[in-house]
This record gives C-alpha cells, sequence and structure tokens, in this order.
C-alpha cells in the first residue's frame, strides 16, 4: 500500500513524509511518538502548586484580544472553574478567539496563579476532558503538523493491517497484545495500561528482531568449520613473548591464549578484545599475526583512518621486523602505481600482513591465502565494510579490537555474535591521569601549566570542537583557540594544528612532526581521538569539554598517560560542569562508560554509534535492558528449533535468514 492510497495524503503532504523518513504505509504506522502529554483534570480549589496543572472549565466572557505587533499578541476572558470565576490569560492564540465563545466547555492547561486569581494557560482545548486523555508527541520537522500526523496514522490504521513477526507460540506464552492493537494504542492509548501493553509488545518486538539477528551469525559461525586447524607452536609463542621489551599483562596472556585456542579449534574465529584505552590490545593482535603467519597464512589489519594505519606499520616494523614477515602499507594517498604494485605482489603471495584503511576493501584486493582479519576500532565500521574484508578468504579467522569499554553483561548481549576477551589491567607502572576542570576565566592557570609542562620537555596536546567557528566570541575552534594561547604563553612554543579535512599528506607530517618531537603542541580537532600514541606527550588539554560525551573524553584523555609519567588533563567548560567531574574521579573506562549511559542514555550507547544496526525505534538498550536477555534467550531457543527446517513455518524469518547469509 502507497502512502498516497491513505485518505488525507496527496503528492505534497507525502513530500512532507518522506522528510521524515515516512516512504510507505508501514513506515507511517511505525513512526512512533516520543513521549505523551497526560492531562488529568483537579480541581482547581484544592491546587496548592505553582507547577503546570490541567483544568475543566466554562467560558463566561466573552475574549479580549490585544495585538502587540503582527506575530504576538494576548487574550483574556472570565471563566468558571469548579464553582469559582477565574480570569484567564493566554498569549498568542489570538486565531482560537472566535471558537472562544461564552458557555463554550474547554479544559485549560497552564499555572495558577491563586493569590491574584488569574489562570496563566500554555494551552486549551476545545472540550472538557473527562477522566484523563493521553496525548502523544511525535518529533516533527517544520511543514508538518503534529495533528496531521496524528491524523494520517490513524486513517492509515484503519485500512492497514500491521504485520506481527513475533511467534505466535511467544504472544501466547506472555500475553502479549496483539501487533494491530499494540499499533493503535502506541498512538492512541486508551489508558495508562493499554500503553503500557502496547510498549512492552513493540519494543519486544524490536529486541526479539535484533538478538535474532545477532544469535543467527552466532549460530552459522559454529557451524562453519575450518577445513585446516592451526597449529600453533608452544615453544615459539613463548620465544616471542620472551623477546618483547615488556611482560605482558595478564589479560594480555589471558587474549593470546583465547586466540590460540581458536585457532586450534575447528570452528573459526569471530573474537572480540574489549579493553580501556592504553590497555595494550594492539600488541595481542600483533602475536596473532604472527602466529597467523607461521601457520603459513596471510594477515589484514584495518583501521579507521590513515594516521591509524601508518602508525600500526611502524609499530609493527619496529617490534616485529625481525620475523620476516613481508609487510605492505596500502591506504588513500598512494599513488596509483604504488597500489596496483601493492595488489599484485599480494595475489601472488609476497605479501604477508597488509596494513590499511578502507581503501583494502576495494573489490580488486585479493589475496592468496588470507587466515586472518584484525579490525582495530572496530565501532567505526559498519558490518558490511567489515564483512567484505572477511570476504576475502575462505572461513577467515576474525579479530576486533575495540576501546569502548562497556560492561560484561550488555558486552554479551549485544556483541553475542562475538566471543569476548577483556582486558581490564592496565600495564604496570601506569599512573592514572590527573583530571581537572576548569571554566574559561582559568585561562592563566591552564597556560601556565601547559608551559610547565613543555619547559619539562613533554609535548601537550589541545582539542578544540570545531575546524572553524562562525562565532567570533566563541572560543571553541582551533585557529582562536591558538591565539588565546599564544597571548597567554610567556614564550614562544612550536605549535601545529591538525584536523580531519587536511590533505592526508599533511596529516602525516604533522603526526609525524609531533611524533618526533618537532612540535610542542599539537591543537587539534577529534580525529586524535583514535588509538594515536605518543609517549612523551604528557598533558591533554580539552576546550568545550561539555560538547563531548564522557565516553569520547576518556579516549581523547587516553593520548596521554602511556609511560611511567604523571600525565595531566584538563577539561575547559563554562557549561553542565557536574558531568564532567565523573572523569576528575576516575580513570576506568567501563565505570565511565556505565555513567555516560545512565546520564545520556543509549542515544549514543559508550559513545558507539552502531551506523544503524542499533538504531531503535522505542526500545532503549538499557532501560528495556531485561526484555533484551529476555530475548536474547527466546532467540536461541527459536533459532534452536527452527534452523535445520530452514524455518519453514515462519516465512517471514525464512527469507530474513536467507537475505542475511547473502550478504555474508
Ligand atoms: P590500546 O589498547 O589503547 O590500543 P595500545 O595497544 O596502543 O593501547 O598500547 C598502549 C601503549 O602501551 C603502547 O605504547 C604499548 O607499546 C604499551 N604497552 C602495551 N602492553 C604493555 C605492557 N604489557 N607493558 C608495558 N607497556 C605496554
Ligand atoms: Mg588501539
Amino acid at each position: 500500500m502507497e502512502l498516497v492510497d491513505i485518505k488525507g495524503i496527496g503528492p505534497k503532504s507525502k513530500d512532507s513524509l518522506n522528510k521524515l523518513n515516512i516512504y510507505d504505509v508501514d513506515s507511517l504506522v511505525r513512526y512512533y511518538p516520543f513521549r505523551y502529554n497526560v492531562y488529568h483534570p483537579i480541581d482547581i480549589r484544592i491546587v496548592d502548586t505553582e507547577d503546570v496543572i490541567v483544568v475543566n472549565a466554562k467560558i463566561v466572557s466573552k475574549p479580549a484580544l490585544f495585538y502587540f505587533n503582527r506575530t504576538f499578541n494576548s487574550m483574556t476572558f472570565n471563566a468558571e472553574c469548579n464553582d469559582i470565576i477565574v480570569k484567564v490569560k493566554i498569549f498568542n492564540r489570538g486565531y482560537l478567539s472566535k471558537l472562544l465563545f461564552v458557555n463554550k466547555y474547554i479544559c485549560l492547561i497552564g499555572k495558577y496563579d491563586k493569590v491574584h486569581n488569574i489562570f496563566n494557560a500554555s494551552d486549551i482545548k476545545l472540550y472538557n476532558i473527562n477522566g484523563e486523555e493521553i496525548e502523544p508527541v511525535y518529533h516533527v520537522v517544520s511543514g508538518i503538523k503534529r495533528s496531521f500526523l496524528s491524523k494520517c496514522i490513524s486513517n492509515a490504521l484503519t485500512v492497514y493491517d500491521v504485520k506481527d513477526i513475533v511467534p505466535e507460540f511467544i504472544i501466547n506464552k506472555y500475553h502479549l497484545m496483539g501487533e494491530n492493537e499494540a499499533v493503535r494504542y502506541i498512538h492512541m492509548p486508551k489508558d495508562i495500561n493499554s500503553l503500557k501493553q502496547a510498549k512492552i509488545k513493540l519494543k519486544y518486538e524490536e529486541l526479539f528482531l535484533f538478538m535474532f539477528k545477532i544469535n543467527l551469525l552466532k549460530f552459522k559461525n559454529q557451524v562453519f568449520s575450518r577445513f585446516d586447524i592451526k597449529n600453533v607452536d608452544d615453544k615459539y609463542l613463548g620465544d616471542i613473548t620472551s623477546k618483547l621489551k615488556f611482560k605482558l599483562t595478564g589479560d594480555q596472556e589471558k587474549a593470546v591464549n583465547n586466540i590460540i585456542d581458536d585457532f586450534r579449534s575447528n570452528k573459526r574465529m569471530n573474537r572480540l578484545i574489549l579493553g580501556d584505552v592504553g590497555s595494550g590490545k594492539t600488541i595481542v593482535s600483533f602475536i596473532a599475526i604472527i602466529l597467523n603467519f607461521k601457520c603459513g597464512y596471510q594477515s589484514a589489519l584495518l583501521a579507521p583512518t590513515e594516521v591509524l594505519a601508518r602508525q600500526h606499520y611502524d609499530n609493527f616494523i619496529n617490534e616485529f621486523g625481525g620475523y620476516g614477515l613481508k609487510t605492505a602499507l596500502l591506504v588513500g594517498s598512494l599513488s596509483k602505481k604504488e597500489k596496483e604494485d601493492i595488489k599484485l605482489k599480494l595475489k601472488n603471495g609476497d605479501i604477508d600482513l597488509l596494513v590499511g584503511t578502507h581503501a583494502m576493501l576495494e573489490d580488486d584486493v585479493e589475496f592468496l591465502n588470507i587466515g586472518l582479519v584484525v579490525t582495530d576500532e572496530q565501532h567505526r565500521f559498519g558490518v558490511n565494510q567489515r564483512k567484505a574484508l572477511q570476504n576475502k578468504g575462505n572461513s577467515v579467522d576474525v579479530l576486533y579490537m575495540s576501546a569502548t569499554p562497556i560492561p560484561r553483561t550488555y558486552a554479551l548481549t549485544i556483541y553475542g555474535d562475538m566471543d569476548i576477551s577483556m582486558i581490564k589491567e592496565k600495564p604496570s607502572g601506569r599512573k592514572d591521569i590527573k583530571t581537572n576542570v576548569y571554566k574559561f576565566k582559568d585561562m592563566n592557570i591552564i597556560s601556565s601549566s601547559i608551559e610547565d609542562e613543555i619547559k619539562a620537555g613533554h609535548q601537550v596536546y589541545v582539542v578544540a570542537p570545531l575546524i572553524e567557528s562562525e562565532d567570533e566570541t566563541e572560543l571553541s575552534d582551533l585557529k582562536q583557540v591558538k591565539k588565546t594561547l599564544e597571548d597567554n604563553f610567556k614564550d614562544d612554543y612550536r605549535i601545529s594544528i591538525l584536523h580531519g579535512k587536511m590533505k592526508d599528506d599533511a596529516k602525516n607530517k604533522t603526526l609525524n612532526d609531533f611524533k618526533e618531537g618537532n612540535v610542542d603542541i599539537l591543537i587539534s580537532t577529534t580525529v586524535i581521538e583514535v588509538g594515536i600514541d605518543v609517549k612523551n606527550a604528557t598533558m591533554m588539554c580539552i576546550f568545550n569539554a561539555e560538547r563531548f560525551g564522557l565516553a569520547t573524553l576518556h579516549q581523547l584523555r587516553g593520548r596521554v598517560g602511556r609511560n611511567d609519567l604523571q600525565s595531566k588533563c584538563i577539561l575547559i567548560s563554562d557549561k553542565e560542569t557536574d558531568r564532567l567531574h565523573v572523569l576528575e574521579e576516575s580513570n576506568d573506562g567501563f565505570y565511565i562508560s556505565e555513567k555516560d549511559f545512565e546520564l545520556r542514555g543509549s542515544g549514543d550507547l559508550f559513545g558507539i554509534k552502531q551506523s544503524g544496526d542499533m538504531n531503535f525505534k522505542i526500545a532503549d538498550i538499557r532501560k528495556d535492558f531485561k526484555i533484551l536477555t529476555q530475548c536474547k534467550i527466546d532467540t536461541e531457543e527459536f533459532i534452536k528449533d527452527n534452523i535445520e527446517n530452514d524455518f519453514r513455518d515462519y516465512p517471514y524469518y525464512k527469507e530474513l535468514v536467507e537475505k542475511l547469509m547473502d550478504n555474508n
């Protein structure tokens, strides 16, 4: 059924609905309200609050309307509420004056000033409310009125049958509401209870589908066995670890052992290394790469930015150059000829490790016998991108690394298709990063603190949210920050600027200069959030810190504190400092992400933007965690019972499985 088949929707309103990403009738009826106004009229005589209240009333005097100018007006009239006469005042509702006549029953929403007997209304309904009214509130864009949207939805619901995708036996088991009823009540709730039941059903449905996909991947992974098991030699492993510059932490060692067990097992590896920033995930993946090489296979290491890819490449050669792996770097900024050359060698097996960015996802990048794919900062890649690399070989082992620490219970659920190794322990000798929140007026304390750090021979990162700001008075862009600092410093320092819009060459050069100690202060946008490792940098200053989530700030801060020196972090903000104090208190990413979650909800789950995989319309992973866990159990059973006969009895899931496996 097309949108224009619905009463009230013509070609023009169809275009407006498109702006809300409503393209068909199903997406229209599934455009759920984001909240509800509940109107419950009370007796005005017992009001003793200055909060917004709702009262039924009858108009007893003709409204008087005053225009201040073309857009601004005010209206007053007397109304009888629960046997007393009050004076009602309302702004900018002039267009209602014709409908507000004497003896008309209305309902007033607003605040009652008992002393002066004035009701300052913010809204008026043109009828009395009996009992309770629950009004849905939708997100709209200009050009679409809420009332119009409501009307379209209610018209659609009279002719459209909403498909229920929750299997019937589950509906019966939990006595869930039918789908048509649930969708109707979510838009037009009869009462609080029906709304609650409707919400439960729609949340269950959404989370069931989400967990179904995850658990399906898990099942498929398990049945997929390698034709070739990697025989890792314990002695060789011992040699690698004994030659390292440092001793692996217990958690790193465990992660390495998990990987070896995966190599040796007959199912392919699909493992996530989840660790706080600076916990040393990279070295674990390097060891995996060497072992994979020793077993006779090529490896690929995928990084989200060129800067990070280059750093991994350099580090690998520095630390493991002696192991004889032919290593190449494939990034966007290479010349065509260089790229061609690498591709040829890769195909012929003359490259053992390819490090790179999404440039290596292209179709013409072919491996001879790839055995391991490592994806760093996995949350920055969409599922499709990750799949593309994995598809370059047969039953490739996959290792993901993520520095967004999330509590284990959540991880087990939302990353349910992966096995997880957690690295909680930090390398020994690391000190907590001393963090303080300052205001802009403390600029001289901040700048002299930076100067102290440089005089001690260290380097400093400064982060600002914007490359360029329109607002001259705002200290939030790179240039303004640079100027302010220079004005405050007593001496001259070597300062460089880095941001995402710079050409790759320029970026690499700037970063290299900083790495080599030729720059004292690097002023940058959040491009440095991801993975950059410069040990001599001991201070991080973040301007307008309130603009970032706690998880992001923690990631940024993680750029310092990478050695045994005492590192510092200064957060500068004139607003919202309460939230920022969490970072003063704690250096534990798992704790911080939990707090961030509490404070900001799951809209931006631990700073993870899951490229559409986790865009829920109604469910909230944290608030609805119970439903989510139930869905995990239910989908596991559902899959187990039906996977062998290809979901014969469930056409919707049969089709879905075919689609998902196609992309695999
Ligand atoms: P992340 O987990 O954030 O990716 P990295 O892998 O970049 O962290 O490691 C951070 C730094 O810690 C690197 O400079 C690395 O060489 C160092 N490192 C890693 N493991 C250890 C260890 N066990 N002991 C000492 N330093 C280590
Ligand atoms: Mg890293």
